[in-house]
């Protein structure tokens, strides 16, 4: 039997950081004296820099790694977030009504043995103009007074209300990669791949790079980015291309400076839409992250550029933008022979939820679960490991198209072409069809394969003022006075909430001081 000794992890982004801190970490708890772990990153090769909203699945993964709070707070820049706000995905500005939702983290409130808030919501017993996300969890009034979702004496990690972070994705890097070399054991090597070398049957034998020459190992992680060297490159593992489904794949970002030290930081994303795309805004500990992601199908970089700086104003004054340019699609052999890829290397889905870093956190629960005690299982784990990404993939893909397709915009060629049937894939069609006359639940999805769950589609679907006609089943329904009374305890939570939380900008900086 031939055992994993090594693994060798190509690139030092979050994907390859991210990864190597999570296999370390796992092994050694396990078998200290087990699989080694190795980095080899180029320092003339950039990181792509953008990448600073995550999933709250993050805060499970950096506790797994070990690595304390604060101290990531203070390395990473990094900022709360508690959802995102949603801006003219409904309509278009100055068309009356409603333009505006925001999708929170935390889940509708559930008493055990009380109703689902939802079909009451639905039948219109919550308090008269609160929208889904309003009535069920308190998490929209904590954001919109800019308190943070937890209070400082909560463990690492924790707190009342569901969370993710903002961050400096170079940042981010830089304390993984202190904290896998110096905590965990992770071997760092800085050097450039060039190529790799394939044995007869086609897996990797070395790799040669040009300051170190040939290095080898039991098990290639490609984290090389958007460049995809091993996968796409030596092992050429097809791209599958989902740019007729969303369509966005340029991006144009800029590192704003806060207009004043002490101004008040959001904790969540604010994604506006645009005539060909969104903009994001994210609200860091020194500065703002804002970029349009657009479709060069329906707008070209100049008129980008002019909807970038006047969603900026003032601000964007004397700034440069980085452009950037992706494509939604993945690799369905994400893993071939003794390679495989994780993070950007592998694929990529368009930005809108902040799926890029939860894909490559999956990648390494995935690949430590997976990782055989035997060489010649590769092939079976290979397998298993590609179904279970195409499977989250093609259920992501769905999500965030569900955003533009229920919109009512029509202004532009890009709102047209978005909600044309034949962009949406008939997996979505048909949970759109089941919605129309209940609303979601749980078990219309496998759990495990999803990354949203189904207070996420709830919340995005009646965002988007979607309708469920319910007046067929009113009579099933028949818990309102609970539902009623829940209702008004949410809003009296949410009231009280709001002394106990502190400050958003407040809480940052008590714990950055602390560390
Ligand atoms: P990179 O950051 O590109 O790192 C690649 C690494 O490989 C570098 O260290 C480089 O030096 C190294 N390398 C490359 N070639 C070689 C070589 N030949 N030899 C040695 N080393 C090499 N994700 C989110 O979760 N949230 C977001 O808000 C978000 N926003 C995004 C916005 C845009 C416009 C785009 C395009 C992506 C966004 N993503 C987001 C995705 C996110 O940026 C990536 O998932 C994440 O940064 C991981 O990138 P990576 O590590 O795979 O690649």
């Amino acid at each position: 039997m031939a055992r994993i000794n090594k693994v060798l992890v190509v690139g030092g982004g979050t994907a390859g950081w991210l990864v190597a801190c999570y296999l370390a970490r796992a092994m050694r708890s396990s078998d200290p004296s087990g699989i080694q772990v190795h980095l080899v990153e180029a320092e003339n090769i950039g990181l792509l820099g953008v990448g600073e909203a995550t999933f709250p699945s993050i805060r499970g993964t950096l506790a797994a790694i070990g690595l304390d709070e604060r101290r990531f707070l203070d390395g990473a820049h990094a900022t709360y977030k508690q959802g995102i706000d949603y801006r003219h995905w409904v309509r278009p500005p100055g068309v009356s009504g409603r333009g505006s939702f925001f999708h929170p983290f935390s889940l509708p409130s559930q008493r055990p043995g009380g109703p689902e808030l939802l079909p009451y919501w639905l039948l219109g017993e919550a308090p008269s103009g609160l929208s889904f996300a309003e009535a069920v969890t308190m998490q929209s009034r904590v954001v919109e007074h800019a308190r943070a979702p937890k209070r400082p004496q909560d463990p690492d990690y924790q707190g009342p209300l569901n969370h993710a972070y903002h961050f400096d994705a170079a940042c981010f890097a830089r304390v993984l990669a202190e904290h896998g070399t110096q905590t965990l054991g992770v071997h760092r090597h800085v050097a450039t791949v060039e190529r790799a070398e394939l044995d007869e049957r086609g897996a990797i034998a070395r790799l040669i790079t040009t300051e170190l020459g040939p290095m080898t190992a039991d098990l290639y992680v490609d984290c090389t980015g958007l460049r995809s060297h091993l996968a796409g490159g030596a092992m050429q593992s097809p791209f599958l291309s989902r740019a007729d489904v969303l369509f966005a794949d340029r991006a144009m970002a800029m590192q704003v400076p806060y207009d004043r030290p002490d101004a008040p930081i959001p904790s969540y994303t604010i994604a506006t839409a645009q005539e060909a795309g969104w903009t994001w805004d994210i609200g860091l500990q020194q500065r703002r992250g804002v970029g349009y992601v657009y479709s060069s199908r329906h707008t070209d970089d100049a008129r980008a550029e002019q909807v970038l700086r006047g969603y900026l104003g003032n601000a964007a004054e004397g700034l440069t933008p980085l452009r950037i340019r992706f494509e939604t699609g993945y690799r369905p052999e994400h893993w071939r022979h003794n390679c495989v890829a994780v993070g950007l290397a592998g694929g990529f889905v368009e930005p809108l939820e902040s799926t890029g870093i939860a894909l490559v956190e999956l990648g390494a629960y995935l690949l430590t679960h997976a990782l055989p005690a035997d060489l010649d299982d590769l092939p079976r784990i290979a397998r298993h490991y590609n179904t279970m990404m195409v499977a989250r993939y093609e259920r992501i893909i769905d999500f965030i198209k569900l955003h533009y397709c229920l919109s009512q915009r029509r202004d532009t060629g890009f709102w047209r072409d978005n909600t044309a049937a034949s962009s949406i894939p008939q997996t979505l069609q048909d949970k759109l069809a089941l919605w129309r006359y209940r609303p979601p639940h749980r078990l219309d999805f496998v759990g495990d394969l999803e990354m949203f769950l189904v207070a996420s589609w709830q919340y995005v679907l009646y965002g988007m003022e979607f309708h469920t006609d319910l007046t067929p089943m009113r009579r099933t329904y028949t818990q309102a006075a609970e539902a009623r009374r829940e209702f008004a305890t949410i809003q009296q939570v949410a009231a009280r909430a709001l002394d106990d939380l502190p400050d958003h900008r407040a809480l940052v900086e008590r714990m950055v001081h602390e560390h």
